[in-house]
């Protein structure tokens, strides 16, 4: 490590990260502020009138600590909370302009940290759920605007994320609306939330519709729920990559055909630590699927909100599994992203030129 830490200065490439995950502490305050919407959501009896679901949970409220409305706005403490918290900072979000300051700050703390690619997820049923005049097609202008002011510097596409808990029918209108779009740098879509309730044959015919029409297909699997879920992902929905997916572990036969395929995983360690889906006295299950042979990238899901960075999460990987590993897992990241041929070419000669780069005055 003669060149100093890796994390520092290798370029950094997004696959899961949630932009409105990435909204700033002191931006969801003062947001919150502007459009006087409290900082927890608290789901109330009969609240969410879809058939097919509500986001809420109705018999499992935010803890009273939770609640605690001074100090950091981020506070959970279970996967159920944490739900509740993105659920808090999605309502704190009413116009486009406030996506528009959204995707502007992330793009400042991106570059600062030498992202040069991401997919990002946005939740536009979740936009409308809580706001339903909220225009989808002026947001995602207002937030693909920012976006593109990163260039030449860094590139980002945008992956809608379909939310379980809303059921099937929203699902496919989501993925209807989205389908539209592919002017604003949507390339595909992904799928998040509560998958033990919500399992993926719901939604098997909104992603054959998104991949009749042209869209990759990524999904949050085996973050809460056990193996059958990832699978069910990769075999019903078609997933090209797995969001988290650590739940795989308890299925050799499962994580062989992930390893064969090359199916990618989308690890977010801190996102696991916090939510309680990786336990903290265990290596986290990363190192096990990348032995296995499987394709593993690092990444920070809801960077703000679990009070982390993706430099952060380079930095954890590289002090648990070395830097030859973190060079690794960028380049799977470089290959398992939907860009094309040339741009990957490009980003590989950047992260050979990072890896190659003589130590910097000063630094041991
Ligand atoms: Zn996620």
């Amino acid at each position: 490590m003669a060149n100093g830490p890796l994390a520092a200065r290798i370029p950094k490439i997004h696959l899961h990260c949630h932009l409105e995950g990435a909204l700033r502490g002191s931006t969801f305050l003062e947001l919150a502020a502007k459009h006087r919407v409290p900082l927890r959501y608290e789901p109330k009896v009969g609240d969410g009138s879809s058939s097919d679901g509500a986001y809420a949970e109705r018999s499992r409220r935010p803890s009273r600590r939770a609640q605690d409305r001074t100090g950091d706005p981020y506070r959970f403490e279970s996967f159920q909370e944490f739900l509740y918290l993105f659920a808090a900072v999605s309502r704190s979000l009413r116009e486009p302009e406030d996506y528009a300051r959204l995707a502007r700050e992330f793009v400042a703390d991106a570059l600062a940290q030498g992202v040069i690619y991401g997919e990002l997820f946005v939740s536009p049923s979740v936009w409308t759920y809580f706001n339903p005049r909220l225009d989808v097609r002026a947001t995602m202008q207002a937030i693909v605007a920012e976006l593109r002011a990163a260039r030449p510097h860094a590139t980002f596409a945008l992956l809608p994320d379909l939310t379980r808990n809303f059921g099937a029918e929203n699902a496919m209108a989501t993925v209807r609306t989205i389908a539209t779009m592919t002017d604003l740098d949507i390339i595909g879509i992904s799928i998040g939330g509560d998958e033990l309730r919500f399992p993926a044959r719901f939604f098997a015919d909104a992603f054959a519709y998104a991949r009749a029409n042209g869209l990759r297909c990524v999904a949050h699997a085996g973050e809460v729920d056990g193996p059958a879920s990832v699978r069910d992902a990769v075999e019903l929905l078609r997933a090209e990559r797995i969001g988290h997916g650590i739940r795989a572990l308890h299925d050799r036969a499962l994580v062989e055909l992930l390893a064969a395929r090359r199916i990618p995983f989308e690890i977010c360690p801190t996102s696991n630590r916090r939510t309680g889906s990786a336990l903290p006295e265990h290596p986290h299950p990363y190192v096990d699927l990348d032995r296995r042979g499987c394709v593993v990238t690092i990444d920070c899901d809801d960077p703000a909100i679990f009070h982390t960075t993706i430099e952060r999460e380079y930095a954890l990987v590289e002090r648990e599994a070395g830097p030859a590993a973190l060079e690794r897992y960028v380049r799977n990241a470089i290959g398992a992203s939907f860009a094309p041929a040339h741009a990957k070419r490009e980003m590989e000669a950047r992260l050979a030129a990072a890896v190659a780069e003589p130590p910097a005055a000063g630094r041991s």
